[in-house]
């Protein structure tokens, strides 16, 4: 999920690849390395930022090699679990951005044969296997080792006997070959070669290619040659450094339909009908479990009160949703129930001390977070990993939905052992999890309609954001991402609620944004909308495709594409992310560093 470069031609290898690492040091990770071939494999690798790793490289003259950034997915962020990643006689250096999903069998069986493994990673297994098929040609032992691996990948690849040749691969995960003048450039994204060349051929899934100083071949999967087209790239440095997007927080709205995918990787399986962790938490959703306390803070608090609803839903027992800060002073503890902390970081203060709270009170715990090796994986019994990659704008928006991804498959999972969900009907859900990413596709291209409605919501004193059930939460996260970014003051309501006191602050420059599904209080919230325009304000809709009704009532609509109930949630969220975001871009505000705000709160 993070960076990769691989370089062959006449310049000091070592320094195009540091150039080039620091050229992706926008995508954020936890460690790097770079290896470089002359006569011999030469690897220097270090936790934490590109000048740690600068420092550790002594004298290499070589002209090519690979170098890395890694964001862990398996196996602490430690030196030893940084790429590359090498082969028992440390000839063949492997660099890796994915996850593999068979990693422990094949482990397994390359002991067995004797491999010795240095790292926790999942990325080891790659290397071992190649070096396993290896008889004198790299990319042969390629094929044959690809055969083998489950999961998504992009692999660069070096071998000290075959001087100036990189293979790459890839599956699900991006890699381009940058072509240059007597050099060549492999990477997952094209800001790490921009300095040197503009001309690119894009790699697709399945392909591998093998690149020398002055030649470039891509073979499919049968290993026949296909012809690919070069394509010229006319970015600015500084653009491309966010994907051409203006702002992380756009980049990562529209990383979404991967990230999902990227979540849901591993753990859904439509063939066997199953839901699996492959983190092992088994021991903490078994069929016994009667409760559960959810403890957030923030967007992750949201997520916190959606999955409550998913759980509740699908499951029957009941869930209490308390705010880290609220909960490790005042909350109830009850030492039948899991407790699932929700943390983006694994480093949120008040979300810690809930943490360990939970534990000093005998509370099995359980944490979903996207950081492995974070002190809330360290502190809790167990964890989940959202595996959304990093996320550099403060605004949280891929992983808020990976977090109620992560949510909804642990309430499919208790649902399925507490034998209060079918096969059919499990197998229903999944197929429609593995439609969200297209949906969410459909709901970026239809962006224009969103912009529209920021730029009349854009000077408005105040935004109500109102929603019944599982939008009540959506209501709530839809105002916080408005007034975090936009400095608009929002507020989210159950929409029952307004006639309880906030009807008092409505006036016309109130506008209201209602996010209404047809379930079973489709009726009551079209009465509230009544109740809402009789005083008003206009009414923004957030409606599903097949809703007809909806136009007589509103002012304005917004459509998401139709899925099953629980799943709109997601087109919802994406909605609500554009809306904020185009409000804050109309009115200039500095999106990815809202002020008096950090990505990270680690204090109390
Ligand atoms: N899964 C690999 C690891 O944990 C690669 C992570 C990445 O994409 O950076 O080492």
């Amino acid at each position: 999920m993070c960076g990769i470069i691989g370089y062959t031609g006449f310049r000091e290898a070592k320094n195009v690849l540091i150039e080039s690492l620091k050229r992706l040091d926008y995508r954020g990770y936890d460690s790097a390395g770079i290896g470089v071939i002359d006569n011999q494999l030469q690897v220097f690798k270090e936790v934490g930022e590109i000048p740690n790793l600068e420092k550790e490289i002594t004298v290499v003259k070589g002209t090519f090699g690979v170098g890395h950034t890694r964001w862990a997915t398996h196996g602490k962020v430690s030196k030893e679990n940084a790429h590359p990643q090498l082969s028992c006689n440390k000839k063949i250096a492997l660099v890796h951005n994915g996850i593999i999903e068979n990693f422990k069998k094949l482990r397994d069986d390359l002991e067995k044969k004797g491999h010795n493994f240095s790292s926790q990673t999942d990325t080891e297994v790659i290397v071992h296997l190649i070096d396993e098929e290896y008889k004198g040609n790299l990319e042969e032992a390629i094929f044959s080792a690809l055969k083998k691996i489950q999961g998504s990948y992009a692999i660069v690849v070096v071998c000290e006997d075959e001087p100036g040749k990189i293979v790459g691969a890839r599956k699900e995960s991006p890699l381009v070959i940058g072509v240059g003048d007597n050099e060549n450039f492999l990477a997952s994204d094209i800001p790490a070669f921009l300095k040197y060349t503009n001309r690119v051929i894009y790699l697709d899934d399945g392909e591998l290619c093998v690149i020398t100083k002055n030649s470039t071949k891509v073979f499919d999967v049968n290993k026949i040659e296909v012809s690919k087209k070069e394509e010229l790239i006319d970015w600015d440095f500084k653009d491309a450094e966010k994907s051409g997007f203006p702002h992380f927080m756009l980049k990562e709205i529209y990383d979404q339909p991967d990230t999902i995918h990227q979540t849901l990787r591993g753990r859904v399986s439509g063939i066997e009908q199953s839901i699996d962790f492959p983190e092992n938490v088994g021991k903490l959703l078994d069929r016994n479990l009667d409760s559960i306390n959810i403890v957030a803070c923030g967007t992750s608090f949201y997520a916190g009160l959606l999955g409550k609803y998913l759980i509740e839903k699908l499951t029957d027992i009941p869930v209490f949703v308390d705010l880290s800060s609220e909960y490790r002073y005042f909350g109830t503890r009850n030492k039948a129930s899991l407790v699932i902390a929700v943390t983006q970081s694994g480093e949120t203060a008040d979300t810690l001390a809930a943490l360990k709270e939970a534990k000093n009170s005998d509370c099995r715990t359980l944490v979903i977070t996207n950081v492995i090796g974070s002190t809330a994986t360290r502190v809790a019994d167990g964890y989940i990993l959202m595996q959304s990659g990093p996320e550099i704008g403060v605004a949280a928006t891929k992983t808020f939905t990976s977090q109620i991804i992560v949510l909804f498959l642990i309430a499919l999972k208790i649902a399925v052992l507490k034998n209060k969900l079918g096969s059919d009907e499990l197998y229903k859900y999944i197929l429609n999890l593995k439609e969200l990413p297209r949906q969410i596709r459909e709901i970026l291209e239809r962006s224009d309609g969103i912009k529209n409605i920021a730029n009349y919501i854009k000077d408005a004193n105040s935004v109500f954001f109102i929603g019944r059930g599982i939008n009540y939460p959506l209501s709530l996260e839809g105002a916080l991402k408005l007034k975090e970014i936009s400095y608009v003051h929002a507020e989210g309501f159950a929409a029952g609620e307004l006639k309880h006191g906030p009807f008092a602050l409505l006036t016309e420059n109130t506008p209201v944004i209602a996010i209404t599904t047809k379930d079973a209080t489709y009726d009551k919230i079209i009465a509230n909308i009544g109740e809402v325009k009789a005083r008003g304000p206009k009414v923004i809709a957030i409606a599903d495709d097949n809703d007809t009704e909806i136009d007589k009532h509103a002012d304005f609509v917004l459509r998401f594409p139709s899925n099953s109930r629980l799943l709109s949630c997601f087109s919802i969220t994406v909605i609500l992310q554009l809306l904020a975001y185009h409000v804050a871009n109309l009115r200039g505000c500095p999106i990815d560093k809202p002020r008096n705000l950090a990505k990270s709160v680690t204090v109390e």
